[in-house]
C-alpha cells in the first residue's frame, strides 16, 4: 500500500515544507476569507499525497480595473432574430432540478426570452419525467435530453484502479475538494474530452455552458454566438480564478510534454501570458493556476473538434491524471484555449453579470451598467480585483489588444 501510496506522489515535498512556513504568515490573513469556501482554498494549497500542505497568497488588488467593451455591438433587431448554429448546454442530475430551473430562468429573462435558442440537458443517467416537464415548461426554445455514453463516464482501460481508488482516499483525507469522489472525476473528463463528441451537439458550432444555480444579472440585448463568429472568437469567459495546486500537480509537466511532441499544435500568438509568469516558455516557465472558471462559457465547438485538442486531450487522458490527481475541465480548458489558438480569439464577456456560488462577476461602470437599469448586481462584490481572481495576468496577457 505504501507502494501505491508513493507512485501518487512528487517528490517536491522538501520544497513544500519550507515554503509550508512561509505561507503559514498568509494564512491567519487569507482564513476569515476562506471559511466555508471550497474554491476560495488558497491558490497554491499544495498536497503531494503526503502531509506537507504549502500555502502562499498572490497580491490583493485593492481596486479591479474598469474594462471597456470596445467592440460595442448590439445586434437584436426587430423581429424574430436568425439563430446561430449554437445551444445551451447543461450537464446536471434529476435531484439538481430546482436549481436548474433557476438558472434557466436567469438565462431566458436576460437573454433567451428574446431568441430562443435550443437547450441541451446531458445526464450520466436518463432523467426522470418529472425533470423533462419541470424544464420543459421554462425553456423558450426546444430542450433536448442526452445521457452520456458509457465511455465517456467510465475509467479506461489503462487506469489501475487500485492505484486510482489510493489517491481518492490520500485527496479525502487531506480535505481537498471533491478529493475522495470518483463521480466528480467523471464529470471533469466528461467536460475536458467528450462533451463536444456528443451526438446532440453534432449539429452545433457553438455552446454555452449553464450549471445549475448560476445568476444572471445583467441584460444582454445581443447575440453572443453571432458576436463570437462575426470576430472570430473562440473562447468566451466571465471569470478567472487560480486552481487548487493538490488537484493538478502533474498536470503541467504533461502539458509540457504534450508542446514538445507537438509544436505544431502551439500557437504562435498564443495567451501563454495568462497562464505562465515572468514571460517564460512553456518547457521553462511553470503553471501559475490562472484558468477561465468554466462553469461558464461561450466557446466554439469547431475547436474542441480539432486536431490540435484531440492530440491535445488525449495526452493528458493517457496520462491519467483524471483519476490519479483530480484534473478539471477549468485548467484543461484554460490551458488548450492559452496555447492553441491566437490570444485575440479569447473573449472576456465583460458585461455579462454572473454568479455562481461565491464568485459574482459584476460590471463597474456605473454609468453604462447601473445607471441605465441593465445590472442589478452589486458591483461592490465584483470578484474581478480580488486575491483569486486572475485579471491582472489575463489583462497582461491581453496588453495591446486591449481589456477584451
Ligand atoms: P463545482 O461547480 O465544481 O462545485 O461542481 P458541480 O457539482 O457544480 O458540478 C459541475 C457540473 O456538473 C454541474 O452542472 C453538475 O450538475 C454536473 N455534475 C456533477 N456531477 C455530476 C454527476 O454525477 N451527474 C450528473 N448528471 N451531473 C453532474
Ligand atoms: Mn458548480
Amino acid at each position: 500500500m505504501l507502494r501505491l501510496l508513493a507512485s501518487c506522489l512528487t517528490p517536491r515535498w522538501i520544497v513544500s515544507a519550507t515554503v509550508a512556513i512561509i505561507g503559514l504568515i498568509s494564512v491567519g490573513l487569507m482564513a476569515q476569507l476562506l471559511q466555508d469556501n471550497a474554491y476560495a482554498k488558497p491558490a497554491s494549497d499544495k498536497l503531494e499525497c503526503d502531509n506537507s500542505i504549502s500555502l502562499t497568497s498572490v497580491p490583493v488588488q485593492s481596486e479591479a480595473p474598469v474594462i471597456h467593451d470596445d467592440d460595442e455591438f448590439t445586434a437584436t433587431s426587430s423581429g424574430e432574430p436568425k439563430l446561430e448554429k449554437a445551444t445551451f448546454m447543461m450537464l446536471v442530475r434529476n435531484s439538481e432540478v430546482h436549481d436548474a430551473r433557476s438558472s434557466i430562468r436567469y438565462v431566458e429573462d436576460r437573454f433567451n426570452k428574446n431568441f430562443h435558442y435550443p437547450w441541451l440537458f446531458i445526464n450520466d443517467e436518463p432523467f426522470s419525467s418529472e425533470f423533462v416537464k419541470m424544464t420543459r415548461s421554462i425553456v423558450s426554445g426546444n430542450a433536448t435530453y442526452g445521457v452520456v455514453p458509457k465511455e465517456a463516464w467510465s475509467m479506461p482501460d489503462w487506469i489501475d484502479r487500485q492505484k486510482a481508488e489510493e489517491c481518492m482516499n490520500t485527496m479525502e483525507s487531506h480535505k481537498i475538494p471533491y478529493g475522495g469522489m470518483e463521480s466528480y472525476r467523471h464529470m471533469c473528463r466528461f467536460f475536458s474530452g467528450f462533451f463536444y463528441r456528443h451526438e446532440l451537439l453534432a449539429d452545433y458550432d457553438y455552446y454555452w455552458r449553464v450549471e445549475p444555480n448560476t445568476q444572471l444579472y445583467c441584460d444582454i440585448t445581443y447575440d453572443p454566438f453571432t458576436f463570437m463568429r462575426e470576430k472570430n472568437k473562440t473562447y468566451g469567459f466571465t471569470i478567472t480564478l487560480h486552481e487548487h495546486e493538490s488537484t493538478i500537480e502533474t498536470l503541467w509537466p504533461t502539458v509540457q510534454d504534450f508542446s514538445r511532441a507537438h509544436p505544431e499544435h502551439i500557437h504562435p500568438n498564443n495567451a501563454l501570458d495568462f497562464i505562465v509568469d515572468d514571460q517564460k516558455s512553456i518547457t521553462e516557465g511553470s503553471y501559475n493556476l490562472c484558468h477561465f472558471w468554466s462553469n461558464f462559457e461561450i466557446a466554439s465547438l469547431k475547436f474542441f473538434r480539432s486536431q490540435a485538442y484531440g492530440d491535445f486531450f488525449d495526452a493528458l487522458d493517457r496520462s491519467g491524471g483524471f483519476f490519479y490527481e483530480r484534473w478539471g475541465d477549468a485548467p484543461v480548458h484554460s490551458i488548450a484555449a492559452s496555447l492553441m489558438v491566437d490570444k485575440a480569439e479569447i473573449h472576456w464577456f465583460y458585461d455579462v453579470g454572473y454568479r455562481h456560488q461565491d464568485y459574482m462577476h459584476c460590471p463597474e461602470p456605473f454609468a453604462e451598467f447601473h445607471d441605465s437599469g441593465k445590472c442589478f448586481c452589486n458591483p461592490d462584490q465584483n470578484v474581478d480585483g480580488k486575491s483569486y481572481s486572475c485579471t491582472n495576468e489575463y489583462l497582461r496577457m491581453r496588453g495591446d489588444l486591449g481589456g477584451q
